[in-house]
């Protein structure tokens, strides 16, 4: 290990001013190294340069000012031990009252006649104004005062301040030792500043530009890495020998369906064929293919189709799903179709009794039970396969990718088939699925009725309830679906922060003034006043997983007839009784997104529909849930939504917090990407340095090689 790596790499703790008790709160931010404070991103700035007089100050927002102290500070006590100090300050265009709350020492820090920046919230009312609690640097005129202020998430007993000055120690002794994996020639190229510069101007600006340039340096890193990374497992499984599955005929299954597969099933179920069976390669290497295909094209049964294959030939097949009760409905639709063909089914769960996992895993070890569908139990190590043939994963994201090769590390001859619910556009896919080969299932099961979608605004909401009423008095159910948890709670379940300047001012995640966020906890409350007959459940992320679970299935199995929910209902789940979707504050929801929850309807055979309510006046927003009540093709509408947005909230969606556990590449930069400008420049130079040095042994790339083993931890170098 170089130098360099040994002083990034060592535990916060051996850092001055971090003892044992703060290095387990740093922890809790994930900050466990030097590296990962120095890579601590900050949540947002303060544009404190930007400084107001006070009269141009508007109520209740938040300016920089420059104020000089005009009185003595007083101290009172208010009720209990409540104490309130106050002074007032001004500057050429008035004066402020200055307060501060439980802050008895303050009397000891203003003086006089000084002049300190203010960083607050400024109250107007009439002549009187106000500041409260505001933060404060003294200000002389010799030394200058940074413009943009960081500020970082923090935790009970780690402050901003804390952070800050940790950050800025650390960058003051071990910035010089960061080495930067980019080759200069790549760096150049594509106008990018230094891994040094940037890394300290995201902690400390020198000023909006500089900040800029930075930011978009650290998000090309990600997508770069990324890419290469992806070519380098790419390079791993040609290494790999796969099990010969023989030549067989599908059409016993086949003839079991009551519906005929259409054309892209077929293509598909052709293309797995034949990477398992070699029919079409000279040298044999194990399949890696992903089927990507709009939500109810009908991925699962080309799954099914690919076990047949496995178990065809004497071997074993598992199927991993995210969730128990995805992993439920897809055992039992194996389950009607292999049974009749004498295949012998089990079902894994992390809640199956103990004596019934012995069974299952003696079955599965004996080569008895030959198709294992189960959650990530299945990765456990008790499980042993006889010959485990083939895996599957069903997966919403791209990287439940370290558990997808814990299951198929259990033979490391096995096929891999992935299933992926989100239509992403041609160029994103390329990139983001580089490791895998594509199969596109881009084609409808005939007879489908569309999802009927309409977009509304709060004066229909009377009539909502009334078709509510009717849906269900019709034997329907309905989802409803809250961008927050619960009132005050002004984050919604699955988004992120984005709040650094890459992302545009009004991002449509972000909350417009003056509009109410629809909350799943009161809302259901409220729903069942108004509908005391029905029954009427709520789900939400703060809830358990076994707690969901259980939920979801009350829902599934129509012990309930309105799941009001946040974003976090399961993306796979299959409710073919469930007629009526409703987004509430749809102007928060990319169109990807609203497609996802919208194709939660439609799946049986009464005409379902979709209401989009909003109040919103952006006109972006508006474009948006036009495009939703008028196209309904999945991959027109990434395509669109890539455009509209750019590729950030893909990124984001695939950037959760389990990374640092699964290895991967958390794109937390990469996520305010609102434009694919970027996203090309970094995986066009990551072609660019594949061509050119496809073993990255050159010397300028031998850094960038460690990194991505490191990043993607591969088990050995990828490449020999
Ligand atoms: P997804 O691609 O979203 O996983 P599923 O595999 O769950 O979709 O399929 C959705 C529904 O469509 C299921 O009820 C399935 O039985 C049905 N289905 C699948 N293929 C066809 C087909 N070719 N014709 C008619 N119905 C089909
Ligand atoms: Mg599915």
């Amino acid at each position: 290990m170089k130098m360099s790596d040994t002083l990034l790499d060592s535990p916060i703790a051996t850092m001055n001013g971090v003892g044992e008790k703060r290095a387990r709160l740093l922890m809790k931010l994930g900050i466990e190294t030097v590296r990962d404070l120095l890579y601590y991103v900050p949540r947002s700035y303060e544009n404190r340069g930007n400084i107001k007089t006070l009269s141009d100050g508007t109520d209740g927002n938040t300016h920089a000012f420059l104020l000089t102290v005009s009185g003595h500070v007083s101290t009172a006590r208010l009720r209990g031990n409540l104490t309130v100090s106050k002074f007032r300050a001004f500057d050429d265009s008035g004066s402020v009252e200055v307060v501060f709350f439980n802050q008895p020492y303050i009397k000891d820090v203003f003086r006089e006649g000084e002049t300190y920046r203010f960083w607050g919230k400024l109250t107007r009312s009439r002549s009187h104004f106000t500041l409260s609690s505001p933060k404060y640097e003294p200000y002389v005129d010799s030394v200058p005062l940074d413009d943009f202020v960081p500020v970082y998430t923090v935790t009970n007993g780690i402050s901003g301040k804390i952070i800050d000055k940790l950050v800025k120690t650390a960058l003051g002794y071990a910035l010089p030792h960061i080495s930067d994996p980019m080759s200069e020639r790549i760096r150049t190229e594509n106008s990018l500043p230094t891994l040094a510069y940037a890394i300290k101007n995201m902690h400390a600006p020198e000023d909006s530009n500089a900040l800029s340039r930075s930011l978009k340096r650290l998000a090309f890193d990600e997508l770069f890495t990324f890419a290469l990374g992806i070519r380098m497992s790419a390079r791993l499984n040609e290494e790999r020998d796969g099990i010969k599955c023989s030549p067989c005929s599908v059409k016993p299954l086949t003839d079991l369906l009551p519906y005929e597969l259409t054309g892209a099933q077929k293509r598909t179920v052709n293309e797995i064929y034949s990477d398992m069976t070699g029919v079409r390669s000279d040298r044999f290497r194990p399949m890696s293919r992903i089927v990507i295909g709009d939500v109810g094209s009908g991925k699962t049964v080309c799954a099914m189709m690919a076990a047949y294959i496995a178990i065809k030939s004497g071997y074993q097949a598992a199927m991993m799903v995210p969730t128990e009760i995805l992993a439920r409905q897809h055992y039992a639709e194996f389950l009607s179709y292999f049974e009749k063909l004498g295949i012998t089914t089990r079902l894994l769960l992390g809640s199956t009794g103990k004596k019934e996992k012995e069974k299952i895993y003696r079955e599965t070890e004996s080569g008895e039970c030959s198709m294992l569908i189960g959650t990530h139990a299945l990765i456990n190590e008790k499980v042993k396969f006889k010959c485990l043939c083939l895996t599957i994963t069903d997966e919403q994201h791209r990287f439940g990718a370290l558990q997808r090769a814990a299951l198929q590390k259990k033979d490391d001859r096995s096929h891999l088939l992935v299933m992926s619910a989100t239509p992403i556009p041609r160029t994103l896919a390329l990139a983001m699925y580089g490791d895998l080969d594509i199969s596109r299932v881009d084609e409808m099961p005939k007879g489908r009725l569309r999802v009927l979608t309409y977009a509304l605004d709060e004066s229909y909401r009377p009539r909502i309830l009334d078709f509510i009423r009717k849906q269900v008095s019709l034997g329907g159910q309905v989802y409803i679906i809250c961008p927050a948890i619960e009132e005050k709670d002004g984050s919604d379940d699955t988004d992120s922060e984005n709040l650094t300047s890459m992302k545009t001012e009004q991002g449509p995640f972000r909350a417009e003034k003056g509009i109410h966020l629809k909350n799943a906890v009161d809302y259901s409350r409220e729903l069942s006043d108004a509908l005391p007959d029905l029954k009427i459940s709520c789900l939400h992320g703060k809830l358990s997983s076994a707690e969901k679970d259980r939920i979801m299935t009350e829902f599934a199995e129509g012990r309930s007839d309105v799941l009001v929910s946040t974003t976090v209902i399961e993306v796979g789940v299959n409710v073919p009784n469930a007629t009526l979707m409703i987004i509430e504050n749809a102007e928060r929801f990319g169109l990807s997104q609203i497609h996802q929850l919208r194709g939660r309807v439609g799946r049986g055979e009464k005409q379902s529909y979709c209401i989009l309510m909003s109040d919103s006046k952006g006109e972006n927003a508006g474009e948006r849930l036009r495009i939703a009540t008028t196209t309904y093709d999945g991959y027109e509408i990434a395509e669109k939504d890539l455009l509209m947005r750019g590729p950030g909230d893909f990124f984001a969606q695939n950037s959760d917090n389990n990374l640092r556990q699964s290895g991967g590449i958390e794109f937390k930069f990469a996520k305010l990407c609102n434009s694919t400008e970027l996203m090309d420049m970094a995986f066009r130079a990551a072609e660019k340095t594949i061509r050119e040095d496809p073993e990255l042994m050159q010397r300028e790339n031998l850094l960038l090689r460690d990194e991505i083993s490191r990043l993607f931890r591969f088990g050995r170098a990828p490449i020999s």
